[in-house]
């Protein structure tokens, strides 16, 4: 079965938007077994995709097209196929009262170019769309089975999910099981190190792959069984328990989780509480805390305390401390955990103190250079990391050095 996607779109084109629909397809066929032989991305113009059209149904068993199905004039899906394919378009009243309805349920009126939407494809299935005005269209041209899907993801997933992907799954040739483990707290190359000799032969049902950024490494496993509908995987199995062998508590997730939320799951399961201190990350920790719905069972109170005298007044930093050591230091690092853990009431508190850059470094103290610090009820600890990077992944980094720190806390046997 040969697939493709095409993301229609001038827009797509440009720096400002990212097809992420594809992502989302690609999943989901893996899921069936299958790989997407190409992706592609074409700009709102009609002939260029009348011409990308023809070509790819000659040399494909599945085209899924989304985007430009709306009612605007770059919206040229619907003409493109029509020419390609010398297909008429055919006005469907049914269709248009459908989403003259619509309109009206809003309190609109039906703007007149909504009326395109109600054309279709001589010859087409018509896909509801439950979530906006653009019908989806599924037709047969030779060997190729053809799909318009809308573009927006709220649109699209739910049609895909409804219309498409059960009868795709009826003619699957298997099925694809994946993990993702995530690490942090080492590097590419160590891990590489550690993992030595697990790489799949390639070719094979099985496959490894490491993903690094900056503070986080993923290694995706895959497992392509013949079967279909099966929902275990026995190599995957035995490869990710032999992946985590190795990496031990390097690994913070097998389930997806980011680090916020498996610290914020095992501290809601204690009962007990957080509260956290930043300078250079402005906030970014404690907005990554409060992202987990729930949060407000376990994190209490955060502060950003940016310049020298705002950490004293907040957080009760000595002035002298931070005089004598500066303000990106162990030790302020430190006073600001305890500083914030104390007025907040909290049984842990985070703390962040570094430079972000691109400006601010010393002699002794470079760009990247950030002081993490953890408190609880009987104990502090800091760390000093120099991170690389520009001035968001150093923050990023922060805050997920930060939040391993409490995970390994947390993690240790009758720990506090
Ligand atoms: P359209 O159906 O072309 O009018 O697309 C409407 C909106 O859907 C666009 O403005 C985008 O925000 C979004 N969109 C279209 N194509 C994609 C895509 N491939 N990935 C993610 N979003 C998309
Ligand atoms: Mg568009």
């Amino acid at each position: 079965m040969k697939i493709e996607i095409l993301a229609v779109g001038s827009e797509l084109l440009t720096p400002a938007f990212t097809d992420t629909n594809s992502l989302y397809l690609t999943r989901r066929l893996n899921d069936l077994g299958w790989d997407v032989a190409r992706k592609s991305i074409v700009g709102d113009d009609a002939d260029d995709l009348a011409a990308f059209i023809r070509d790819a149904v000659a040399r494909v068993d599945l085209l899924l097209i989304m985007g430009g199905l709306g009612p605007t004039e770059d919206d040229k899906t619907r003409e493109a196929c029509a020419e390609a394919l010398g297909r008429k378009l055919v006005y469907r009243e049914d269709l248009y009262a459908a989403i003259r309805e619509r309109f009206r349920r809003w309190g609109r009126d039906l703007p007149p170019s909504n009326a395109k939407q109600a054309y279709v494809l001589d010859g087409a299935e018509v896909l509801e769309n439950r979530n906006g005005t653009a019908p989806g269209l599924r037709l047969r041209e030779g060997r190729c089975e053809i799909v318009l899907l809308p573009g927006p993801p709220q649109e699209l997933e739910p049609m895909f999910e409804v219309a498409v992907w059960p009868k795709l799954r009826e003619r699957g040739e298997g099925a694809t099981g994946r993990r993702v483990l995530k690490i942090t707290g080492m590097g590419e190359s160590d891990v590489e190190t550690l993992i030595a000799g697990l790489y799949p032969p390639s070719g094979g049902p099985l496959r490894l792959t490491v993903l690094s950024a900056p503070g986080r490494i993923e290694l995706h496993v895959t497992e392509f069984s013949r079967v279909k509908d099966v929902s275990v995987f026995p190599g995957l199995e035995a490869l990710s328990r032999e992946l985590q062998n190795r990496l031990g508590d390097h690994v913070y997730s097998t389930t997806d989780e980011e680090l916020e939320e498996v610290v914020g799951r095992v501290l809601r399961a204690r009962r007990q509480t957080l509260a956290c201190a930043e300078s250079c990350t402005g906030g970014l920790l404690a907005g990554r805390i409060t992202g987990v719905p729930g949060s407000s069972a376990y994190f209490v109170e955060g502060f950003v305390t940016y310049n020298n005298e705002a950490k004293s007044r907040s957080l009760g930093v000595p002035p002298d401390l931070i005089r004598t050591h500066g303000a990106v230091s162990a030790e302020v690092a430190e006073a600001m955990a305890a500083g914030a853990r104390f007025k907040a009431s909290a049984d842990y508190s985070l703390a962040v103190t570094g430079i972000a850059g691109p400006d601010g470094a010393t002699p002794e103290k470079p760009v990247g250079l950030v002081f993490t610090a953890l408190a609880w009820a009987d104990g502090a600890e800091t760390q000093r990391n120099i991170f690389f990077g520009r001035r968001e992944q150093v923050r990023f980094q922060s805050t997920q050095k930060a939040l391993d720190m409490l995970r390994r806390r947390l993690l240790r046997p009758g720990g506090t």
